[in-house]
């Protein structure tokens, strides 16, 4: 395994991280999300990222369970406030030092630890003064429950407002969590560019477009059984935006380019993620501990020039 370090900070994380979005407490049983967990443990993943409203609130638990009895110091866990959990009362939401307070006690609980290392607002909360928000970040800091804090899926302009409230208050801000993929690059416009002036590393989200960029969707096929698109709990609805034959199409010229390379498709798709400096880590999901052994395999891998123009060009106007 790599490591990078998160923004202009002391801290390294694996560059590839685990992440729980929608299979354990969902679509995948506690039994086969242990043995995933081990299988990241084993490849040498020491990040992993959930959120407490993944699952509702029970991915948090599987991965508290999953990670006790390791040494705490070898783990980065990050997790997430924002979304409401439980009932949708009107402090049951955002950003407001009320919610960001009573959450994170709550995440500290289910994840069986006494802090955490990155601890993210998962959107950007308009009804909330951003002061309030990143006063309630200072304080979990200070206490000592929250080593970093990071945002997600913030814009350039939120990520350079957020910047400089955190350098005036003293707080570690290193991060943003965005998607990012192959076909989805949308942060290299102006989020990239924010980040690095301000200090913040990306920590992407579905590097390999929910399973998309493996090939395993074909165009005019019957989804594949089994797969996150065939998963009614949820993941079905996320992942439809991908899967137009168009996309399809496109995404099965990489085949001969990643036998080209001696890779997986998979594992193009995450080493592409990672051949962009300012992503530190990207977070894979995994239904099945052979996919985290497939994938963490993009570690350390450098794309030539000649490849990456080649894969720009079999996915141009995707
Ligand atoms: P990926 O793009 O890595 O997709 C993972 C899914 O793809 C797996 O669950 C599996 O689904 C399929 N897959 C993985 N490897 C293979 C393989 N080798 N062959 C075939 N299929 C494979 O990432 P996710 O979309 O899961 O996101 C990763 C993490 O990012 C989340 O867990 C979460 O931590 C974070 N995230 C953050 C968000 C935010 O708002 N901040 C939003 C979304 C995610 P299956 O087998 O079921 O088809």
């Amino acid at each position: 395994m790599e490591f990078r370090r998160l923004g202009r900070s002391g801290l390294s994380i694996s560059e590839i991280s685990y992440g729980n979005w929608l299979t354990h407490g969902s679509q995948v049983e506690e039994e086969q999300a242990q043995a995933c967990i081990k299988a990241a443990l084993d490849a040498g993943i020491t990040t992993f990222d959930t959120a407490d409203v993944y699952a509702n609130t029970a991915a948090e638990s599987v991965l508290g369970r999953g990670l006790a009895g390791q040494r705490r110091e070898s783990l980065e866990i990050l997790t997430k406030v924002y979304w409401p959990t439980g009932p949708k009362g009107p402090n049951d939401k955002g950003l407001s030092r009320k919610h960001i307070m009573e959450s994170a006690h709550a995440s500290l609980r289910r994840l069986k630890t006494d802090y955490v290392d990155l601890y993210q607002a998962h959107r950007w909360d308009e009804t909330v003064p951003l002061d309030e928000t990143m006063v309630a970040f200072a304080d979990l800091v200070r206490q000592g429950k929250v080593l970093y804090v990071g945002v997600s899926e913030w814009t350039a302009e939120q990520i350079t407002r957020g910047a400089a409230l955190a350098r005036e208050l003293n707080i570690p801000l290193v991060s943003n969590q965005p998607e990012y993929n192959a076909l989805w690059r949308v942060i290299e416009a102006q989020v990239v560019p924010a980040s690095e002036r301000e200090g913040l590393s990306q920590i992407v989200f579905s590097p390999i477009a929910q399973g998309v960029l493996t090939g395993k969707y074909k165009p005019g096929q019957p989804l594949p059984e089994g797969s996150r698109a065939t998963d009614e709990k949820g993941g079905a609805r996320m992942i439809t935006n991908h899967l137009r034959d168009e996309v399809l199409e496109r995404v099965a010229k990489l085949e001969p380019l990643a036998a080209e390379a001696g890779l997986s498709m998979a594992q193009l798709a995450v080493a592409w993620v990672l051949q962009n400096p300012n992503v530190a880590s990207a977070i894979i999901g995994a239904s099945r501990p052979e996919q985290v052994h497939e994938n963490v395999k993009a570690a350390g891998v450098r794309l030539e020039p000649e490849l990456l123009a080649k894969i720009d060009e079999a996915l141009d106007g995707v």
